[in-house]
């Protein structure tokens, strides 16, 4: 085993050398953006360490030109289960939709991820659906010490340039979620009613209003989704009182599972369009 020679030819209570420690591997761990609409839409971005996430909220978004720099602001870490929340935040602080805009692992391009953080220089790579290659958070020392919670916090978010820099605007080109394929109107139609008309946030400005015709953005959807399930509904029936009572059994479950099989193939190449890779989309 790794420093076994090492440790057998020395004392360690009688040389001041250290006992040696095996580096942590630089294991692959969970990463997320969460796109998140509350009071001003932002991203907030996630790694995974130490068993929570460490946590940016990125008003602009991740950026894969590299001589783009983003603000990061660093916020309190979340816990390790937040990491794939999807979902409404009816009220209090953060209130409004989630999304999960993209997901996958990261590894530390440092051997020691707690120092990089307290220098304000930590290198890593990301290999998520929308975000990959080598990418860099650095704090600012102060520059900008007049946004929102003073300097220490600002960090920039920057893409290294590799084969997944571009001049892409990822947002921009894939704008949904990893998890649901859909955007925050679909978030919220997915949600029992319950939650995004009672509990409706309250808001002011620009975001209050995109949250408002979100809403009502969702109300429609709902509505034409039920609508929808009807019509399948009335067609498999009329279709099943062709047929004898025999067939009726056959045929109406059958219709059911056909029609879902065409929705979900529907559902899995808008999201193979949206998660696809933006160098792949570049070269063409
Ligand atoms: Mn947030």
């Amino acid at each position: 085993m790794a420093l076994e020679e090492y440790k057998r030819k020395r004392n360690f209570n009688k040389t001041p050398e250290p006992e040696g420690k095996v580096a942590p591997k630089r294991e692959e761990r969970f990463f997320g953006v969460q796109k998140h609409l509350a009071s001003h839409l932002h991203y907030d971005f996630r790694l995974e360490h130490n068993g929570v996430l460490l946590s940016w909220a990125v008003p602009k978004g991740p950026a894969l030109d590299p001589t783009v720099k983003r603000l990061a602001m660093k916020v309190e870490d979340h816990p390790f289960d937040y990491g794939e929340f999807e979902g409404v935040i009816p009220e209090g602080y953060g209130a409004g939709i989630v999304m999960l805009w993209d997901r996958g692992t990261w590894t530390p391009e440092v051997d020691d991820v707690d120092a990089a953080l307290k220098k304000g220089d930590l290198k890593f790579t990301l290999n998520g659906y929308k975000l990959k290659g080598s990418w860099v958070l650095v704090r600012t020392g102060g520059r900008y010490a007049g946004a929102r919670g003073g300097g220490d916090r600002s960090w920039l978010l920057i893409k290294h340039r590799d084969d997944w820099a571009g001049d892409v605007d990822i947002t921009e080109f894939a704008p949904l979620s990893v998890k649901s394929g859909g955007g925050f109107e679909d978030i919220l139609a997915a949600d029992t009613p319950a939650v995004w008309e009672s509990h409706r946030p309250a808001k002011g400005g620009d975001a209050g209003a995109m949250l408002a015709s979100i809403i009502e953005r969702a109300a429609k959807l709902k509505a034409s989704r039920a609508a929808h399930t009807e019509d399948t509904t009335r067609s498999a029936r009329t279709e099943a009182t062709k047929g004898t009572a025999d067939t009726k059994a056959a045929k109406g479950p059958k219709n059911t599972k056909g029609t879902k099989k065409k929705t979900a193939g529907k559902t899995t190449s808008s999201k193979k369009k949206e998660t696809q890779s933006p160098r792949r989309t570049q070269s063409k």
